[in-house]
């Protein structure tokens, strides 16, 4: 779960990280308000999940009541990439002498966490590491092992933080490693991290990505999901209970097994493909989950064809074939289906299946072949979507 700025740095502060003062307005009274609590100047911010509001328009300060307004009414109901800005975090706004950057994450390939510091802050990370990349000074952390306080200090000396911000930054870092250890997060970014002229160093910024895994240990999360930024698809699929990750092709993609399901956006990608989504029925595919999925995979817009790929381990064939079909009956889908039916009393899967044929219903016997089809369809079906009476150029590796 992604949080949103103003929760990121309600979070940090849990962990004693100097954020500025500040509340959240859905409303430009709101955030006069906040404003005259917070003492001006200020900065009114929009609260979206992507970067570079700042660029956007998105950030601005105000000197006075009248400046709050008119900023609040103009980035309320802003749309920054796509994102539109429903709230605002209104904080008491800094003197900034210096911008750097910090940052830790999970190495996945380096099975350690990794920290990062920067002495070019403010600016988005990928792009110091392309231009400047002397700028950035990098920490493997074994998670075993953990941060020690010699080692923050060489992190914060390498990156060529000024003098005046060491002990700042390093009593940060040692708190920012904290809050994303013991607060299961994945990633914690401070960008900008500033120096004030007064020689405080302090958290402008907070990106914060928490460990959907760990959620069983944090009930306190709960209050995070208010006003959460859900994919609606992805809203769906929790409601039904199902583990659905959205993705941006035209393949939706129903199977049983994570391991199966990750299989199948492979060989999908493979043939020339790409799929809408990750989705994981679980072990059983009974009618009623069978039906949530499909009218999960159904509501994406940009879904063209439905790949169903099922291995019946002790879940039989025909069990799956049955829900197949009752699901379909309860939903009425905008794209054609091709299934893949394997494993015990596949057989007896298909001879059900059969009964209900059609070009809107395609069963393939094996995984590369249904995987061909569905790509081949979803390729048709862009074609009809977007130019109806031309025959738009497909790139897709299917013959
Ligand atoms: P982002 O653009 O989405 O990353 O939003 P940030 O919160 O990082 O703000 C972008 C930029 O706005 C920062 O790098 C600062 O230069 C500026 N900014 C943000 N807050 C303040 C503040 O309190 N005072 C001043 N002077 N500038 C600020
Ligand atoms: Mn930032």
């Amino acid at each position: 779960m992604d949080l949103f700025e103003y929760q990121g740095k309600q979070y940090f502060a849990r962990w004693g990280i100097p954020v500025s003062a500040g509340g959240v307005a859905e409303t430009a009274d709101d955030a006069v308000a906040q404003a005259e609590r917070a003492g001006y100047p200020v900065v009114v911010k929009a609260q979206v999940q992507v970067g570079g509001r700042g660029k956007a328009g998105g950030i601005k300060l105000a000197a006075n009541a009248t400046e709050a307004r008119e900023h609040a009414t103009r980035i309320l109901g802003m749309d920054i990439r796509g994102h539109v800005v429903r709230r605002l975090w209104i904080e008491h706004a800094s003197d900034i002498a210096k911008e750097y950057y910090a940052s830790f994450t999970l190495d996945r390939g380096a099975k350690q966490h990794l920290g990062l510091v920067s002495s070019k802050g403010g600016i988005d990370i990928e792009q110091v590491a392309a231009e400047d990349p002397q700028a950035i000074a990098r920490l493997h952390v074994d998670p075993v092992e953990g941060l020690t306080e010699a080692e923050a200090r060489r992190l914060v000396e390498e990156a060529g933080l000024d003098a005046p911000a060491h002990d700042g930054a390093v009593e940060i870092l040692m708190k920012l490693y904290r809050c994303y250890t013991e607060g299961d997060a994945t990633l914690v970014e401070i960008n900008p991290l500033i120096l004030t002229p007064e020689g405080r160093v302090h958290a402008l910024d907070a990106k914060v990505s928490l460990d959907d895994n760990a959620t069983f240990r944090h009930p306190e999360w709960e209050e995070f999901r208010v006003g959460e930024a859900l994919d609606p698809r992805e809203q769906l699929a929790r409601e039904k209970g199902l583990q659905y990750v959205g993705l941006s092709g035209s393949v939706g993609i129903i199977a049983n097994g994570a391991g199966l399901a990750m299989s199948t956006l492979d060989v999908v990608s493979q043939v020339g493909g790409q799929p809408a989504n990750f989705l994981d029925v679980g072990g059983g595919a009974s009618a009623e989950v069978m039906a949530g999925a499909l009218e999960v995979v159904n509501s994406d817009p940009k879904v063209r064809s439905i790949f169903i790929n099922i291995f019946g381990g002790i879940t039989r064939g025909e069990e799956v074939a049955n829900g197949i079909v009752e699901a379909l009956r309860r939903v009425e889908l905008r794209s054609p289906i091709v299934i893949r039916l394997d494993g015990t009393n596949a057989e007896q899967g298909r001879a059900i299946l059969r009964g209900h044929e059609s070009d809107r219903l395609i069963s393939r016997p094996t995984m590369v072949e249904a995987a061909r089809q569905a790509v081949a369809l979803a390729a048709a079906g862009d074609r009809e979507a977007v130019a109806p009476t031309t025959v738009a150029p497909y790139q897709g590796g299917v013959q």
